[in-house]
């Protein structure tokens, strides 16, 4: 007990108030500032598809190797983790960002438009990747203010859309590989672009723009778990003038679609989200012929792992119902894909008072989550997490896209945001007792 005045005096003299590292940052980061945006620039102009992210795997760990951390590439193939020690001991807090584009052309005529035809950074990967390099800088830079270790998790192939999944890929590849053991940190932490939310309370119909410079959070889900499947009906193939020699698998396809739609309206409780849509369909070979054979694609969207389980009984359930009583048959193959995101609340909690510092309390802005997919759930399933968005609009400069459209563009304001509410966060939890 007594060294506790002692080792309070060593920490006070080295570890700044968060006032005051917050100022401290915001100086350093309003310094690199140009550098950050020659670094998004650089990354954007070269857009790499999922798995195919040499080049910038390559430059992020040219970046972290000059900064002196310790860097281990190749992991889910162009992953790369880094691991920052700070300047005490200490407890140990992931950062995570992905760094790949999309097969999308963009249309915007930016100087830095994409250089690689048909590929463009629409999701704000670039955006993302940069922010860890610039958090990276700025804790390496100051480590003396880093109680503890930050782990960098620069992460490929979060837009995978592989044929098969018979193998792993991305967030899960990663973690499987070891990525959040050795040391296995405490929490981890992502960002991800958001030029648009939907605030909680806001109850008209207008775009909310999240504007760079502003962030937002939830509690809880985040993101949706993100299945797709595929579902073949069987019937038997006759002539078109003789229906009922066979089993008309168009036919039987179509009362499908449309019972599949009430497990939404009529199955499930109402205030469980759920999304079923399919979203391709094909069947049939001539006019005057039945359709032996119909395929249809489609997406699951839910957040409850056990609610999504039921509605994969009531779809076989429906499936099976409607062919046998036609005399068809029916297969489906339905593949459980990213997990949803649970913002872990202590942590968010934890966290929200660094933001509110960093932008100020109106625009830290609390949201209602989206049903769209994200990988990040992978870690967060291992530790804590909190998965946070940074707002990127900015009208007047006409950027108001939506993500994954070929005129999306962030305003590069957003880095400082990005680095300084990052760094924040990260300091924040290590310091915490
Ligand atoms: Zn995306
Ligand atoms: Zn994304």
């Amino acid at each position: 007990m007594k060294m506790l005045p002692l080792l309070l005096l060593g920490l006070s003299s080295t570890v700044l108030a968060d006032e005051t590292r917050d100022a401290l940052f915001a100086a350093s980061v309003e310094e690199m500032f140009p550098k950050l945006v020659e670094t998004r620039r650089d990354i954007h102009t070269h857009p790499e598809l999922s798995n195919q992210e040499e080049r910038t795997a390559a430059l992020v760990a040219d970046r972290l190797r000059a900064l002196g951390m310790e860097v281990t590439t190749g992991i889910a193939k162009h992953g790369v983790v880094a691991i920052l020690k700070g300047g005490q001991e200490g407890k140990c807090v992931a950062v995570r960002a992905d760094m790949d584009a999309l097969p999308i052309k963009e249309l915007r005529s930016v100087p830095y438009r994409s250089q690689n035809p048909g590929v463009m950074h629409a999701c704000g990967h670039d955006i993302h990747t940069t922010v860890g390099l610039g958090v990276a800088e700025l804790l390496a830079k100051h480590k003396d203010q880093v109680r503890g270790t930050v782990k960098f998790l620069f992460q490929p192939a979060e837009e995978a859309m592989p044929a098969t999944y018979k193998d792993d890929w991305g967030a899960k590849l990663m973690v499987a590989e070891g990525a959040m053991a050795n040391p296995k940190p405490d929490a981890v932490f992502g960002l991800h672009c958001s030029p648009m939310v939907s605030p909680v309370g806001a109850t008209d119909d207008k775009p909310h723009y999240l504007k760079a410079g502003q962030l937002s959070y939830t509690i809880g889900a985040d993101s949706a778990n993100s299945d797709r499947f595929h579902i073949i009906i069987r019937g038997k193939m006759a002539h078109g003038s003789a229906p009922h020699r066979g089993v008309d698998a168009i036919t039987v396809a179509a009362e499908a679609i449309t019972a599949l739609q009430t497990i939404r309206s009529r199955q499930t409780d109402t205030r469980q989200p759920l999304v079923i849509s399919i979203g391709t369909i094909q069947g049939g070979q001539r006019e005057n012929i039945l359709a032996e054979e119909v395929q249809l694609g489609g997406t699951v969207r839910t957040y409850d792992a056990a609610f999504r389980d039921g509605v994969i009984e009531m779809m076989h359930r429906i499936l099976k119902g409607i062919t046998e009583a036609h005399g068809a048959t029916y297969e489906m193959d339905y593949r459980k894909g990213y997990p949803s995101i649970l913002n872990n609340e202590a942590l968010v909690k934890a966290t929200l008072p660094a933001f509110k510092r960093i932008v100020g309390e109106a625009n830290v802005l609390e949201v209602i989550p989206s049903m769209g997919g994200e990988d990040f759930s992978y870690f967060s399933q291992v530790v804590p997490g909190f998965y946070f968005r940074l707002g990127v609009a900015n009208e007047e400069k006409g950027i108001m896209h939506g993500l994954h459209t070929p005129m999306f563009d962030a305003d590069e304001d957003c880095l400082k945001t990005g680095v300084q509410a990052m760094s924040a966060a990260v300091c924040d939890f290590l310091n915490a007792e």
